[in-house]
């Protein structure tokens, strides 16, 4: 993989293997918040959708918050999808890789990475956690389309990357939620707010310390959360506590 693809997690369909874990920007969505999934081979994807997608929204909460700015969806979200099958409602999908992409460009989520390498994709796109082998990303993902078991989406705490990051690692934070999109966008928020506070600080000052915060803070959170199996998730989330 060269340099650039190394940042843009730029992937081609022809390099990705099963239980990868990919994800795209929505284009149509103004915060251009991500979605994530776990590819499982022959061009089929396993992804955690809410409830917008029947709605014509991105399948994302942001999707629902600024569905007047979407382009992509609107005028294909009634139809079925000839190649796979799938009429969009909410919950764990599996769908074909244009039906996940929905024409926005495919990347791939690293993990175990360095400190360093986590600090050159400030927008996301890996983790320090290690990966587990692909059977059992595969079963988990599996698993939970099988018993539509991933339980209720919520944006902040339960979302897309959350779902893909616990097939990938087996790992769950059940109360927080792992995955870090959120969270970035509030702190860029108060980074905002801190710049305006402050009209003659320097910018670039201002902007590496909030990089450096938000490194530490997403390097930390890697290791918050626990190793549950997939069949105990599942009934966890069956017994109501989602
Ligand atoms: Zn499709």
């Amino acid at each position: 993989m060269d340099l650039l693809s190394k940042i843009s997690h730029a992937v081609k369909e022809s390099e990705l293997r099963p239980a990868d874990h990919i994800y795209c920007y929505r284009s149509g969505s103004i915060s251009s918040y991500a979605h994530h999934g776990i590819y499982i081979g022959d061009g089929k994807v396993i992804h955690f959708l809410d409830n917008s997608e029947a709605a014509g929204g991105n399948g994302e909460g942001p999707g629902s918050i600024f569905r007047g700015f979407s382009s992509s969806s609107a005028s294909t979200s009634k139809s079925r999808c000839e190649e796979c099958g799938t009429n969009k409602k909410g919950g764990v999908q599996m769908t074909c890789l244009n039906c996940f992409l929905k024409g926005d460009s495919l990347r791939l989520f690293f993990y175990g990475v360095s400190k360093a390498e986590l600090a050159l994709s400030l927008r996301g796109g890996c983790s320090g956690m290690k990966a587990e082998e692909p059977e059992q990303v595969l079963h988990r993902a599996n698993y939970l389309l099988r018993t539509d078991g991933f339980g209720t989406y919520n944006l902040q705490t339960h979302n897309c990357e959350d779902f893909a990051i616990y097939c990938k690692t087996g790992i769950i934070d059940l109360k927080n939620g792992t995955s870090k999109q959120v969270e970035l966008v509030r702190q860029v928020g108060k980074f905002g707010a801190q710049f305006l506070g402050k009209k003659s600080s320097n910018l670039i000052g201002v902007f590496q310390k909030l990089k450096t915060h938000l490194v530490d803070e997403r390097w930390e959170r890697d290791s918050v959360g626990c190793h549950i199996a997939v069949e105990e998730l599942v009934k966890m989330y069956t017994r109501g506590i989602r």
